[in-house]
């Protein structure tokens, strides 16, 4: 039976210096390093557990360079427990299913997270920003603009760093940030589940948006909303809330934890597209308005804003713009995991799109593809595992369409017949629709494949003129 038990609270640098600390949850992808790196240079003697194997974390082990560590991988075991002093817990350890986990607390181990050991920490101005999707893209724009030399000195700060989800532990650094640092975090649902009321306060806190994910791991759609809320648990008095999030009760909510906390509420939503974006969709006019709301809670004028703006290009492999050729252009959207996501991206274009759309197969989920919009849609090329599924479910839903639908297995040869399928004005369209890993490690990989595949067109095409 699973123990409730809150994250441990104020653990010192003193503290740290010569505990037995054991890190839960290496992962492939280095989520982990920073705060091994940070426990290290503390002085604690760190054991690191996965239940992967060497082989598969080979690359976060290698920057792990010659940290004098312990390993465990392979699986956990629970006699590393005897002697522990603390669990440092990653987000994407279940906690609630973890037979590991429940032990440690069994036995009254402390725990806490990265994301814990920062905030304790962390004397900048903080602007945390979670939600279902955009959290990303609103959170890159905020750090645009708070890195303007203009914006930021407005705002008072000297500079601005990205951390949390996105990017890298700011943990390690955590000594050089001061009141002049304004540190912008995108904060998961997994990372505010473990967050401990305690740890530090939060300037502005943004919700994007809520809609029902990661329902297998935080159960029920309640306990993944009380996650999100906890965010604003960390306010600031004179801090700032703020969510484009449509539900009435969800606004309710954390207009009420602003008022508790003595920070106010600001309107996130957009009504109609207003600003002048390299990006294309409504949803990122709606991220910019929530990144341009939050800047200018911290004293960011609304002009300089919306110049940095302006200016934006963007994050790899969400709607990226690869290139034009022969005034075709061609989009990578690899980022897009789930048929909402297609939709997403259609939807940001009015002119003719040759869409790409396959990946793993992942089931029923799949039949949502079918709500999709297709009347600006000329092709469909399905690929990999879920391709062939994929093109049938939209020929059956569009079928008085005119609409052409074929397979091709490999990303990159797909991608290269777009060529031969749009037409000048055209948009080609990587929305995959599914996870990655059917056929590769995860969507950054695949979004590089097909970039990659994109740009060959370039030389194969002044073959043929030559
Ligand atoms: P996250 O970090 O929350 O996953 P991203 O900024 O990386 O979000 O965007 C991921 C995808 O989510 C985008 O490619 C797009 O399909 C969708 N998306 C982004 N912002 C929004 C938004 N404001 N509303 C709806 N969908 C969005």
């Amino acid at each position: 039976m699973e123990k409730a038990v809150e994250p441990a609270t104020g653990i010192t640098d003193a503290q740290l210096a010569g505990m037995r600390v054991v890190v839960m949850g290496l992962g492939r992808f280095g989520g982990q390093l920073g705060v091994i790196r940070f426990l290290v240079h503390r002085g604690a003697r760190v054991l690191v557990t996965d239940q992967a194997a060497a082989d598969t974390l080979q690359s976060s082990l290698n920057q792990l360079g010659d940290l004098p560590l312990d390993y465990r991988l392979g699986g956990h075991d629970e006699a590393d427990l005897s002697g522990a002093d603390l669990l440092v817990v990653s987000p994407a350890v279940d906690r609630r299913t973890s037979v590991f986990f429940q032990a440690a607390v069994q036995a009254g181990i402390p725990w806490t997270t990265e994301i814990n050991l920062l905030l304790e920490r962390c004397r900048g101005a903080v602007f945390a920003v979670t939600g279902s999707v955009g959290k990303s893209t609103t959170c890159a724009m905020l750090h645009a603009i708070l890195s303007d030399d203009t914006a930021g000195q407005e705002a008072g700060f000297e500079r601005a760093l990205l951390g949390g989800n996105i990017g890298r532990s700011l943990l390690d650094e955590v000594d050089g940030i001061d009141e002049r640092t304004a540190v912008v975090l995108e904060l998961s649902s997994f990372q505010l589940e473990a967050l401990s009321k305690a740890a530090g306060s939060v300037r502005c806190a943004a919700l994007t948006n809520i809609m029902p994910h990661h329902l297998q791991r935080h159960g029920t759609y309640e306990a993944y909303q009380n996650a999100k809320f906890r965010l604003f648990d960390l306010l600031t008095p004179g801090g700032v809330a703020i969510t484009a999030a449509e539900d009435a009760g969800i606004r309710d909510r954390i207009q009420s934890k602003a008022r508790h906390h003595n920070a106010s509420f600001v309107e996130g939503r957009l009504a109609a597209s207003m600003y002048p974006l390299r990006l294309p969709g409504l949803h990122n006019q709606q991220n910019a308005h929530m990144a341009l709301k939050m800047a200018m809670s911290a004293g960011v004028s609304e002009r300089q804003g919306r110049k940095v703006l302006a200016g934006f290009g963007g994050l790899a492999h969400r709607l990226e713009h690869v290139m034009t050729l022969d005034e075709v252009d061609f989009y990578n959207d690899s980022k897009a995991t789930s048929p909402e996501a297609v939709r997403t991206a259609v939807a940001a274009f009015d002119r003719p799109i040759v869409l790409m759309v396959g990946g793993k197969d992942i089931g029923d989920e799949l039949n949502h593809i079918q709500d999709l919009d297709g009347e600006n849609v000329r092709a469909v090329i399905g690929f990999g595992e879920a391709g062939k599924r994929l093109a049938r479910l939209l020929e059956s839903a569009w079928g008085d369409q005119e609409t052409s639908f074929r397979t091709i297995h490999s990303v990159a040869q797909a991608a290269r017949t777009t060529r031969q399928i749009a037409h000048p004005g055209d948009v080609v369209l990587f929305s995959p629709g599914c996870p990655s890993y059917d056929a590769f490690v995860n969507y950054e990989e695949r979004g590089s494949v097909f970039t990659e595949a994109v740009k060959s067109l370039v030389a194969m095409t002044q073959t043929v003129r030559q």
